[in-house]
C-alpha cells in the first residue's frame, strides 16, 4: 500500500470510557465484520477480558475506509500495562482520545493523553456516549479542549454504542492523522508492539514497519538479542488473519510467525530488522518491562507443585513480563516467588492459574522490591520479606515511590489528601481542571499503593476518585522486617516489611487474626509479633484437653474407629509450625485481604 493511503491511529481512553465498544463500530461502519457476525467487544479475545470487560492486550485491525487503510491499535488502559500502551503509540500517528460525556476527564485520560503527546501523536479529542441521558457534553467538551488546548467546537461527539458520528469521526482520521512516513529503499524496521502466543501457531509478533520492507520466507533479526528467524507467515489483521503476499511495506501494520514458541524471544518493543541487511540501529525506547511486585504462590494442594510449575513455564511463554523461582515457606511448602508488572497482573495470572490450568492456590500478600545497604557497604535486592536481613548491621533501606494522580470532583479533595497523608504521601500539586473536578498529584510509597489502596479510595470518593501513578525512582525509608510467631517459631508466610510506624498495628492484627483462626492445642500457644528479638505484640491460644475419644464412653467401637479416622483426614490438612498444628485453613484465611 502507498503509505500516503494509510492512516495510523489508536484509541487511547479511561477504562470503561468505551474503547471496545467504539472499535465494535467501526469494525462494522467499515464493513470488516458484518451484522451476523458482530458480537460485543469483538477484539478482546482473551476469556477474561469479556468476562472483566477490560482489554489487557493490544490488538490491531486493518479497515478499509474512503480509499484508505486504516490501522486501529486498541490498547489496554490499565496502568499496569503503560508499557504496552507507550509501544502502541510508537505504532501509530494519530490517537483518539475518547472521553465519557457522562464522566469526563480520569485519571488515565490524563495519563495516556502525556504518553501520546509525549509520541507526537496528532490527538484527535472525542466525546464518547452521547446517547446517555446523563451526557454533558457541551460542559466536558469545553473541560476536553481545556485540557489539549483548543477550541471546544473541535471536539468530537459520538456513541459508540448507537454508531452516532463515528463516520464523521472516521473521516476525520482519514483528513487530519498524517500519513506514516518512511524510507521505503532503507534497511528494514519494524517495531513490535505487542506478542502473544498461540497454542496452534506459536508467537504471532504485531509490527509495524517504520522503514524497508518485510516478506515472507525472509530471516529476520530480532535486534535486541541478536537472534534470527525465518518468517514463516506475514499478514495482516482485517480483524481475522490476511497473508500478504506481497509482505509489509513502510507505515504498515500486520503480524509475522516465525514458528518461535516464546513471547521471550520476540519481545514488545524490540526492533525487527532484516538478518541479510541489518539497520544500523535500533528504533528507540527498547526496555524489559521490570516486575514491580512480588508475592508467593503455593498450591492448597502440595501435590499440584509441579502442575504449578508446568502451569507457570506455559503461562510465560504467553507474558514476557511474568517472572517467577521456586521457594519453599515452612508454614506453606513447596510454591513460587513470582514478580508482576502491578495488582492487575498479579490478579490476571492468579486468575488464569486457577482457570485455565485447574490449580487452587494461596497467595501470601504482595510487597515490592526493596534495596538495602548494608553497613560494611553490601547491597541486597530483597523481594521475598523472609530475605530482610536481620540483626544491626543495616545502614539504609530504600522502597520504591510513584508519582500518583488523583482526578476526583472537588467535594473529595479532604478525604483524599487524608488517605494519602496516612500512606506517608507527599502533595505535589494541586489543579483545578474544571469549577468542580480537580487533579491532586502526590509522591507515594508503591508498597502502600499495593496494599488495599484502590479499595479505601473507592470506598472513600463513592467510586468518584481515579488514581494513575508511575514510577518515580525510591527513596530512603524507616522500614522494618515484622516476624509473626508461634510458640517461638516464626512463621515465614506471614513476616512483613512495613513502615516502623506502622509495625505495630501490622503486627497486632496479624496476632488477633490467627488467634481465632488457630484452634486450641493441648497446650498453651503464644503468638508474638517481633522486630528482630524484640516483641511488640502478644496473645495467647488457650489450651485444651481434646480427647474426643472420652465422649465415646468405651462402649460402640466401630464409632470410636470412625472418629480417629476422621481425625486423621483432618491431620492430612494441617502444617506444622514447631509442636504446632495449624489447619491450612487458617493459613488461607489469614492471608487474604478481606
Ligand atoms: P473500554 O474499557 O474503554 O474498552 O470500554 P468498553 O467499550 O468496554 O465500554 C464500557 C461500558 O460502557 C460498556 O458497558 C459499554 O456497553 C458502555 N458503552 C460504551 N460506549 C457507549 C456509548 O456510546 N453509549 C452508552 N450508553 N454506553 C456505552
Ligand atoms: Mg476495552
Amino acid at each position: 500500500t502507498d503509505p500516503a493511503l494509510i492512516r495510523n491511529f489508536c484509541i487511547i481512553a479511561h477504562i470503561d470510557h468505551g474503547k471496545s465498544t467504539l472499535a465494535d463500530r467501526m469494525l462494522q461502519i467499515t464493513g470488516v465484520v458484518d451484522d451476523r457476525t458482530m458480537r460485543a467487544q469483538y477484539l478482546d479475545r482473551m476469556d477474561i477480558e469479556r468476562e472483566r470487560g477490560i482489554t489487557i492486550k493490544s490488538q490491531a485491525v486493518r479497515l478499509p475506509w474512503d480509499g484508505h487503510v486504516l490501522n486501529m491499535i486498541d490498547t489496554p488502559g490499565h496502568v499496569d500495562f503503560t508499557y504496552e500502551v507507550s509501544r502502541s503509540l510508537q505504532a501509530c500517528e494519530g490517537a483518539i482520545l475518547l472521553v465519557d460525556a457522562a464522566q469526563g476527564i480520569e485519571a488515565q485520560t490524563l495519563a495516556n493523553l502525556y504518553l501520546a503527546m509525549n509520541a507526537d501523536l496528532h490527538i484527535i479529542p472525542v466525546l464518547n456516549k452521547i446517547d446517555l441521558p446523563a451526557a454533558q457534553p457541551e460542559k466536558f467538551a469545553e473541560e476536553l479542549a481545556g485540557l489539549i488546548g483548543c477550541d471546544p467546537s473541535e471536539v468530537l461527539k459520538v456513541s459508540g454504542k448507537t454508531g452516532e458520528g463515528v463516520r464523521e469521526l472516521l473521516d476525520h482520521v482519514v483528513q487530519t492523522v498524517p500519513a506514516p512516513i518512511g524510507d521505503a529503499d532503507a534497511a528494514a524496521r519494524a517495531l513490535i508492539f505487542d506478542s502473544v502466543y498461540d497454542t496452534y501457531r506459536g508467537v504471532v509478533t504485531y509490527v509495524r514497519v517504520m522503514d524497508g520492507h518485510l516478506g515472507k520466507r525472509e530471516r529476520i533479526l530480532m535486534m535486541s538479542t541478536m537472534a534470527t528467524h525465518e518468517t514463516l507467515e506475514i499478514g495482516v489483521i482485517s480483524p481475522e488473519p490476511k497473508v500478504a503476499a506481497l509482505g509489509l511495506g513502510v507505515g504498515e501494520v500486520g503480524y509475522l510467525i516465525t514458528g518461535v514458541k516464546d513471547v521471550r524471544q520476540s519481545r514488545v518493543g524490540d526492533t525487527v530488522t532484516a538478518a541479510a541487511k541489518p539497520a544500523p540501529e535500533m528504533l528507540a525506547g527498547y526496555e524489559h518491562p521490570k516486575p514491580m511486585v512480588f508475592s508467593g504462590l503455593y498450591p492448597i494442594d502440595g501435590d499440584q507443585y509441579p502442575e504449578l510449575r508446568e502451569a507457570l513455564d506455559k503461562l510465560q511463554l504467553n507474558d514476557a513480563a511474568l517472572v517467577y523461582e521456586p521457594e519453599t515457606s515452612a508454614a506453606l511448602g513447596f510454591g513460587f516467588r513470582v514478580g508482576f508488572l502491578g495488582l492487575l497482573h498479579m490478579e490476571i495470572v492468579r486468575e488464569r492459574l486457577e482457570r485455565e490450568f485447574g490449580l487452587s492456590l494461596i497467595s501470601t500478600a504482595p510487597n515490592v522490591v526493596y534495596r538495602v545497604v548494608m553497613e560494611d557497604g553490601k547491597e541486597l535486592t530483597v523481594t521475598n520479606p523472609s530475605e530482610f536481613p536481620t540483626g544491626g548491621k543495616i545502614a539504609q533501606v530504600f522502597e520504591p515511590v510513584t508519582k500518583s494522580t488523583l482526578l476526583a470532583p472537588a467535594e473529595f479533595i479532604g478525604a483524599i489528601m487524608e488517605i494519602c497523608q496516612g500512606r506517608r504521601g507527599q502533595l505535589l500539586g494541586m489543579d483545578y481542571l474544571s469549577e468542580d473536578r480537580v487533579e491532586i498529584r502526590y509522591t507515594l510509597p508503591l508498597g502502600e499503593i499495593i496494599f488495599d489502596f484502590f479499595d479505601q479510595l473507592k470506598s472513600r470518593t463513592r467510586g468518584y476518585a481515579s488514581l494513575d501513578y508511575e514510577p518515580a525512582g525510591e527513596q530512603e525509608s524507616d522500614l522494618v522486617k515484622v516476624d509473626i510467631l508461634l510458640q517461638g517459631e516464626p512463621v515465614d508466610a506471614f513476616s512483613a516489611i512495613v513502615h516502623k510506624e506502622k509495625a505495630y498495628s501490622y503486627g497486632v492484627d496479624m496476632a488477633k487474626k490467627l488467634r481465632e483462626l488457630i484452634p486450641r492445642q493441648q497446650f498453651e500457644v503464644p503468638i508474638q509479633a517481633a522486630i528482630g528479638a524484640r516483641v511488640i505484640a502478644r496473645e495467647n491460644i488457650r489450651a485444651i484437653r481434646k480427647d474426643v475419644l472420652a465422649k465415646c464412653y468405651g462402649g460402640d467401637i466401630s464409632r470410636k474407629r470412625k472418629l480417629l479416622e476422621k481425625q486423621k483426614e483432618g491431620k492430612k490438612r494441617m502444617k506444622m509450625v514447631g509442636r504446632v498444628e495449624v489447619p491450612q485453613e487458617a493459613f488461607v484465611a489469614a492471608l487474604s485481604t478481606d
